[in-house]
């Protein structure tokens, strides 16, 4: 079989400012071939016409490859990795002689994992397809005819190749982080570079000869890590999430002095809230203080959220949503903290950390929960060090062949163990209670019991971290001693609500109170009742975790930052 080449697509540029005078040298890499795009029909004239379509809208930025059976799909597939080539997606019909589209499918994840992989079927098939996407893990399934392509093909491939670019983009390093594994700095800016969606290469000093050579190079002292090298060839040394910022051109300024909404919190509720509100005219601006996503940018595989029968990584989620709402026109700050809040007249004010101040008609808190901390000795001293709380995506390689420990009996602990037994040797959930069942969703629990080395201990705490710069030893129960380098914690949910100071009523545990939990347990100044998601002080709103007696869910956070959008339009009608 003959492969053709196309030209190059011109690279992403991105902008640099230069940081430190000692530069480094890199050598200029020879331009690779665009990634393929493999379909495949038995059918000669259906394989034609959609060869033709996908060619129309997706060359010359990928190349497109067409073949008659799985067998010989199979042969290409394998022709293409020998030759160092890419493979962004898979398309194959499923009925067809010799090897069905899902065999090949499942075949094509051997040899290129990260390609996306649809199947197109017949309406007889689509149970076939729908058990494929469960046992094959395919991605998507089309189904005949496609026409017209506009509408039934082209989004559907878009979505896929642009989950696609998402993750190959991070292979195409823009920056190399050198710094020692068990230093919670370089895990800080590690976890910031991928929750910010920003490329980069890891360095461990401990394992890799070449992050020693750069830092030779540039001439970093030891106590400056991590140390980020930049395409440019300048040098970051110990730089803050700001800068980090700065650097790689993510906002964190407001463009106007004043808003209809500004909501506190990037996680589901207010990116809902942000595309809600953009699309219907209000102008809109977010500020998040880590990353896009909130909690669920941190998952690795959201699998009940409507819509995604295959489920969805936290991080795509985050990216669509960030997408929708820059393309509605919110504009979204990050690395910024609101601090705190104030009441001017109608105006409702926030600060922000550097002393900035935005103001706004309305506010919606959408701050969310963190983790509670783990209060056995020795955890604290070794968090960032092996302790972690929240799933901590960016560690996962590292527990390769290792002993890891979860805490947490909740679906983002199950969903974090699914994930690490990929690449741990074994990892053990310590739960307090009697068993899963009580806090943990049904096709979790199914999934853990169906993994090996997925081992769970009930009625089980951890009593005591050990080790010397780095987690090495776990004490459970009080006796029990157990080798393990990484502990992963998810316990209880604390709502990140100081910052609103007295002028939003909250529970006892700082869960904000919100309409007939306001008029229940609050003082409201009003003669109107609260709308369903307006505090104490009217004109601000919360959805989400934070507000008190919410469901922790995706959906549900996203339905209230929806919703709320709606309560704030009533509220500006009637001001
Ligand atoms: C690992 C993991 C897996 C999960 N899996 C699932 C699942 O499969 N299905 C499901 O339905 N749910 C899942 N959940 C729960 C779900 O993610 C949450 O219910 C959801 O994210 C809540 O959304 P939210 O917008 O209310 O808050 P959050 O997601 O907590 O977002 C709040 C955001 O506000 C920001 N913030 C806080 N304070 C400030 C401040 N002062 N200034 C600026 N920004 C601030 C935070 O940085 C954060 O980004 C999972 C959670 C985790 C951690």
């Amino acid at each position: 079989m003959t492969l053709c080449a196309r030209a190059n697509p011109a690279p992403r540029a991105f902008a640099r400012r230069s940081v430190s005078s000692a530069r480094v040298t890199t050598t200029p890499e020879a331009p690779a071939r665009p990634p393929a795009i493999l379909v495949v029909d038995d059918e000669p004239t259906v394989l034609r016409a959609v060869r033709r379509d996908v060619q129309s809208k997706f060359s010359p930025d990928y190349r497109v490859y067409a073949a008659p059976s799985g067998a010989e799909a199979e042969e290409l597939l394998g022709e293409l990795a020998r030759r160092g080539d890419t493979v962004a997606l898979v398309l194959a019909d499923q009925r067809m002689p010799g090897m069905t589209g899902v065999e090949l499918l499942d075949r094509a994840r051997g040899l290129y994992p990260k390609a996306k992989r649809a199947l197109l079927t017949a309406y007889a098939d689509t149970d076939a397809a729908i058990a494929a996407i469960n046992d094959a893990q395919i991605d998507y399934y089309l189904q005949k005819p496609w026409d017209p392509p506009e509408e039934k093909l082209f989004p559907t491939l878009e979505d896929l190749l642009g989950d696609w670019e998402a993750d190959a983009r991070l292979s195409d390093a823009a920056a190399r982080v050198v710094g020692h594994r068990f230093s919670p700095q370089s895990h800080e800016v590690r976890d910031f570079l991928a929750r910010n969606r920003v490329p980069y290469a890891w360095y461990d000093l401990d394992r890799d000869v070449e992050g020693r050579r750069l830092l030779d190079v540039a001439g970093v002292p030891a106590d400056r890590l991590p140390a980020v090298f930049l395409r440019d060839g300048s040098v970051l040394e110990a730089p803050t999430p700001l800068e980090l910022a700065g650097q790689f051109d993510l906002p964190t300024h407001a463009e106007l002095d004043f808003y209809d909404l500004v909501i506190v919190g990037g996680g589901p509720a207010g990116l809902a809230a942000a595309v809600y509100g953009a699309s219907e005219g209000l102008r809109t601006v977010l500020v998040e203080r880590e990353a896009p996503g909130g909690q669920a940018g941190q998952s690795s595989r959201i699998e009940n959220y409507l819509g995604f029968p295959n489920g969805l990584s936290g991080a795509d989620l985050a990216r669509r949503a960030h997408d929708q709402a820059r393309r509605f026109g919110a504009e979204l700050l990050t690395v910024q903290e609101v601090r705190s809040l104030e009441a001017r007249g109608p105006q409702r004010v926030v600060t922000l950390m550097d002393g900035t101040e935005l103001a706004g008609h309305t506010l919606l808190v959408a701050t969310g929960v963190a983790y509670r901390r783990l209060g056995a000795p020795g955890v604290e001293e070794l968090s960032g060090r092996g302790v972690y709380y929240g799933a901590a995506l960016t560690e996962a390689e590292a527990c390769k062949d290792q002993t890891v420990v979860i805490v947490g009996g909740a679906n983002s602990a199950g969903q974090a163990a699914v994930f690490l037994a990929k690449q741990a040797a074994r990892v053990l959930i310590v739960v307090r209670g009697e068993g899963l069942e009580a806090s943990m969703s049904h096709y979790l629990i199914q999934q853990i019991e169906s993994i090996p080395n997925i081992e769970v201990r009930t009625r089980t705490q951890v009593t005591e971290a050990r080790g010397d710069g780095h987690l090495e030893q776990l004490v459970l129960n009080g006796d029990e001693e157990l080798d393990a380098s990484a502990m992963f914690v998810f316990i209880g949910a604390a709502p990140y609500t100081d910052w609103l100071g007295d002028q939003v009523a909250r529970d006892d545990r700082g869960f904000v109170l919100a309409g007939p939990d306001v008029l229940a347990h609050a003082t409201w100044p009003h003669e109107r009742d609260p709308f369903l998601l307006e505090t104490s002080l009217p004109g601000v709103f919360v959805a989400g975790d934070v507000r008190h007696r919410s469901i922790k869910r995706v959906a549900s956070a996203v339905g209230e930052g929806s919703m709320s959008v709606q309560f704030i339009h009533q509220y500006l009608a009637d001001q």
